[in-house]
């Protein structure tokens, strides 16, 4: 009789599951079924792509039909650097070599209204151009003679330093001018057709909503102290990961250059936003609120918060780590920024333009309560097998001139693994070791199947609760839409 109890009990609570497995196996049917028809979508070939599949006339000389039974990565030539046989001159009469000696520190002035122009040599055709710049160019024109005159094509909207632009099918020259005051060019990159080297930078804007938003106070920081989060949450996972620096370098313009080098080798794509606060050393905090205008630093928070609309926030620690004072403003900065975004009458211009927010969950570098402690030392497929820490020392290499002061570490202030969660809405994490625990991300769509369906939807890992979170968010989102569209 007992038996038989507990079985009818264990049967009723079965009952009492049975909406919510359904649900979790509906989300997970649909997910798998996204999954086959992703795999099922062709590639798409886009002239100079690191995707793009040539056609069987551009594959190198003695391949055979036969070969192209093998894997497609094996046939396909990585694309010829044009660079040392190009032709670029300027409408101004300068010297254009230094375009072409592959130098960030060597740069060219182009004046306003100035014209460069540049041609592949003779009988070959340019596939993709990339340019890099020492300061964001402003919108640029590219033209080229097209089939019925001359076509062309704004460039430099995103404001990115370094910029690739795919070029139409069989172009051999083409030309650059500038609309906006002047332009500091350092180098042209021109390659014919094949498969891009990885070490083309190929950025998209920033995001417009950010699973993950990152407030490193300078370059190098995001590596340093918030380590793995870039390669395995970015990199591996493909969430939507966005880094806002608080300061920018450009009295240092090299330091952009690593930065954004950095970034793209632990898998970030989206452009980061540079902060428009100069770097200035300093040792603690009072002396850094003495530096800059911090109503204005508050209100420039705010606007990120309400901007990117993150569901997870990580800065840095309270202490500023060694004791940077321009770390420990970023961080108290960010805790009003916190508590203001979700109200109307703060920082008003932001609220207006995006509308009103308040952040899920922010985790600070360091925090001693709810202490979560990142496993970055599991084997990440996106690089093959590196794990998160190994690329994030990877990312701090790019950082060349900051090598002999600093270095991504595991233990004391240089902890990368050791964050708190600072502020909730839905109190401490019920496992830790995930900054997205709980939370459904924007960018549930460009999940792999292993990515989205076992960290999300695994019951045994956050039983009936998990499921609740993802309902109470999803309200979350709804107010925080109704909120928008009442502005
Ligand atoms: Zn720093």
């Amino acid at each position: 009789m007992e038996l038989f109890k507990r079985k009818t009990s264990l049967f009723i609570k079965s009952c009492r599951l049975l909406p919510a497995c359904l649900l979790v196996c509906c989300l997970i049917g649909g997910v798998i079924a996204c999954a086959e028809l992703r795999l099922a979508e062709p590639l798409l070939a886009e002239p100079g792509s690191v995707h793009a599949e040539p056609a069987l006339a551009e594959l190198p000389a003695g391949t055979t039909a036969e070969a192209t039974a093998e894997p497609i990565a094996e046939v396909v030539a990585e694309a010829a650097v044009m660079t040392k046989v190009l032709s670029v001159s300027s409408s101004g009469g300068q010297k254009t070599a230094s375009l072409l000696d592959g130098k960030t520190a060597t740069k060219l002035s182009l004046p306003a209204a100035s014209v460069l122009d540049i041609s592949a040599p003779s009988g070959q055709v340019m596939a993709g151009l990339y340019l890099i710049w020492d300061r964001p160019p402003g919108p640029w024109i590219l033209s080229w003679d097209g089939e019925s005159g001359e076509d062309e094509e704004i460039r430099g909207n995103y404001g990115y330093l370094h910029e690739y632009v795919p070029l139409r099918e069989g172009i051999s020259s083409l030309n650059i001018r500038l609309t906006e005051g002047i332009g500091l060019l350092c180098d042209v990159y021109v390659f014919g057709p094949g498969l891009l080297p990885e070490w083309v930078q190929i950025w998209q804007p920033s995001y417009e909503e950010a699973d993950l938003l990152l407030l490193p106070t300078h370059a190098d920081d995001e590596h340093l102290f918030f380590g793995g989060t870039m390669p395995y949450y970015a990199g591996e996972l493909g969430l939507r990961v966005q880094v806002a620096y608080l300061t920018n370098h450009w009295g240092e313009a090299y330091r952009t250059h690593e930065l954004l080098n950095g970034l793209w080798t632990v898998g970030i794509e989206y452009y980061p936003v540079i902060g428009p606060y100069p770097d200035y050393p300093s040792r603690s905090l009072e002396h850094a609120r003495s530096l800059y205008d911090t109503k204005e630093m508050v209100d420039y928070q705010i606007g990120l918060l309400r901007r990117f609309r993150p569901l997870v926030v990580i800065g840095h620690d309270i202490g500023g780590e060694y004791g940077h004072g321009v770390h420990m403003l970023n961080t108290d900065t960010l805790r009003l920024a916190l508590e203001a975004s979700s109200d109307p009458e703060a920082a008003p211009a932001s609220a207006v333009l995006y509308g009103l927010w308040d952040v899920p969950k922010t985790y600070l570098h360091l925090y001693p309560e709810n202490h979560v402690q990142m496993d970055w030392d599991r084997p990440l497929a996106r690089f093959g097998g590196a794990t998160a820490f190994e690329m994030a020392q990877e990312g701090f290499a790019c950082h060349v001139s900051q090598q002999k002061w600093y270095s991504v570490r595991k233990t004391g202030v240089h902890d990368c693994r050791s964050f708190g969660l600072y502020r909730s809405y839905r109190g401490p994490d019920l496992n830790g070791g995930d900054f997205m625990e709980g939370l459904v991300p924007y960018s549930a769509e460009r999940f792999s199947y292993e990515a989205l369906v076992l960290p999300r939807f695994d019951l045994k890992r956050y039983g009936l609760a998990g499921i609740g979170n993802y309902f109470s968010l999803g309200s979350l989102r709804e107010k925080a839409f109704w909120a928008y569209k009442a502005i």
